[in-house]
């Protein structure tokens, strides 16, 4: 019996002590020896089998075997939970020295990048930024630039008018006249002024409600047509490229006179014919002409002292030119994936 008891004691504490991983295969140790149905409690119920002097003996033994089982799992059970511990302080423990999450920064929305290039083109040759207001008077819409109440070309723009005589601009060209009238008489005007406006329209590839436009207005003694072709040129020429082909065909606008539409070689097929520039070879990219006497002379301008030359042209087009975008709403979206790529 007494045998059989050490034989128990020696497996248990092998296996307590070298066996268990975790707090649960100890429980599982304990249950297997120490449980009711453990294995030393049988021992404890063969007892009765014994004779009545054997009994105590064998009592003291297998309670004395009990209590080092017991002892040597306390003992293993401290170990495990120590072990428990640092593990879990390693597993949580904060590394001060890892990069932390990067805030999305961002950067210039395409339409701004466009129109800095081509501020910087015009302020390298002298040019002035002018700006105006976005809801604007029709006296300076229409009327300060040759188009009258009952002018047939103001159905050429759909306006959205607040009040009869306030709406918003449906072009920059208000600026050319509010910048004249602050100046003294004939004084030398060279200026862009760069906006949003707004036109009743579609919201489709090549529309929008509201769009860029920059305006330009040179104005001086003894500007000529060949002061606006060289001008226009060597903007075309450095917002594309260098052998960019530029044309001027015979126009009308109100404002200006003569007026000219400003085609360039197409961007995309360089002048063969496609899609983008409907098999013409040539992309339709600015409006400009000489400034017409009457609007100088509705701002105080004198034009047999005076000349010059004013132009206008679309933000959208040329960056959808410029960086080969096919859908003008795509500027507008907001969607990351777009914006990301310049
Ligand atoms: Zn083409």
């Amino acid at each position: 019996m007494k045998e059989k008891i050490d034989q128990l004691k020696a497996q248990a504490a092998e296996r307590i002590t070298s066996m268990t991983k975790n707090l649960q295969e100890l429980d599982e140790a304990r249950v297997q020896y120490l449980g009711k149905k453990g294995e030393l409690t049988a021992l404890l119920r063969g007892m009765k089998d014994l004779s009545k002097e054997d009994r105590p003996k064998v009592g003291k033994i297998v309670n004395e075997a009990r209590a080092q089982i017991e002892a040597l799992i306390a003992e293993r059970k401290e170990e495990l939970q120590k072990k428990a511990l640092e593990e879990r302080l390693a597993s949580e423990k904060i590394d001060v020295t890892l990069p932390g999450r990067r805030p999305d920064i961002g950067h210039l929305h395409p339409l701004s990048l466009t129109l800095d290039r081509i501020k910087t083109i015009f302020l390298n040759m002298g040019f002035s930024v002018e700006e105006g207001p976005e809801i604007e008077k029709d006296y300076f819409n229409f009327e300060a630039l040759n188009l009258p109440k009952d002018h047939p070309a103001r159905d050429m723009q759909d306006s959205f008018y607040i009040t009869e005589d306030i709406l918003m601009r449906s072009q920059t060209s208000p600026v050319q006249a509010r910048t004249m009238q602050k100046n003294e008489p004939n004084a030398p005007i060279r200026m862009i002024a760069p906006g949003r406006v707004y036109r009743r329209d579609e919201y489709d590839a090549t529309h929008s409600p509201m769009f860029t436009q920059v305006e330009g207005l040179v104005i001086d003694k003894g500007i000529t047509l060949a002061d606006l072709k060289g001008t226009l040129e060597l903007f075309l020429r450095q917002i594309f490229n260098e052998n960019v082909g530029v044309r001027f065909r015979p126009s009308f606008f109100p404002f200006t006179e003569p007026s000219a539409e400003v085609d360039i070689s197409c961007v995309m097929c360089h002048g063969k014919g496609c899609k983008v520039c409907k098999g013409t070879g040539w992309l339709e990219i600015l409006g400009a002409g000489m400034v017409h006497p009457h609007v100088l002379e509705m701002s105080g301008y004198d034009p047999k002292v005076v000349s010059g030359f004013a132009f206008g042209m679309g933000v959208e087009r040329i960056a959808m030119l410029s960086y080969g975008v096919d859908d003008l709403r795509l500027f507008y979206d907001n969607d990351k994936r777009f914006l990301r790529q310049f």
